[in-house]
């Protein structure tokens, strides 16, 4: 059986949520599922050690906290997250973006990134890439060197590989 195309069953496609015409990603089925999460975990320690390691997971709120935090474990390393505005004590680092309708922020605990540290950024989804390239700007204006962005499903329609030119982009699946 071809596991890439059961573990892309576990992860669920509802039309029209949060609103029409949104077809949102839904990876609970997957999180819930023991020996998806650990196969997961280990297909994204293999992109690691074959981009030549890292020294720090840094994962994106929320979902890359899910995914982020085994993978940090499972490599031995420490997790950091990136969060959205005003849920981390001062002091931080910030950095503001646009959406599709609005603005958003992301954060970064000041002083628990080392300098020169090698990142992996990893997140559930790779939708436009807005919050991905937030995340990589955010991650290098702290000090740190993104070694590569990993995700568990590119939506490569929405083009966000586009918005993270030069970078290591890995995604486990896509789907156009
Ligand atoms: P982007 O900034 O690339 O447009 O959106 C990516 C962010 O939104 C990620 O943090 C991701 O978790 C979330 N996201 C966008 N679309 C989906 C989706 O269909 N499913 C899930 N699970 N997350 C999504």
């Amino acid at each position: 059986p071809d596991r890439a195309a059961e573990i892309r069953a576990l992860i669920r496609d509802v039309p029209d949520y949060p609103h029409p015409p949104v077809v949102f990603r839904d990876i609970t089925p997957l999180l819930a599922d023991g020996r998806a999460l650990a196969d997961v975990v280990e297909a994204f320690a293999r992109l690691v050690d074959a981009d030549g390691g890292v020294d720090v997971v840094a994962g994106m709120e929320a979902r890359g906290f899910l995914l982020g935090a085994p993978l940090a474990t499972r490599l031995g390393v420490g997790f950091l997250p990136l969060r959205k505005a005003g849920k981390l004590p001062p002091p931080v680092e910030r950095v503001d973006y646009d959406l599709e309708y609005g603005s958003a922020a992301i954060e970064l605990r000041t002083g628990t990134l080392e300098a020169g540290a090698r990142v992996l950024l990893i997140d559930d989804v790779l939708a436009t890439g807005g919050t991905a390239r937030a995340a990589a700007e955010l991650v290098e204006r702290s000090g740190g060197r993104v070694v590569a962005l990993a995700f568990l499903l590119e939506l490569a329609g929405l083009g966000g590989r586009d918005m993270l030119p030069g970078r290591t982009v890995e995604a486990l699946l896509r789907v156009e």
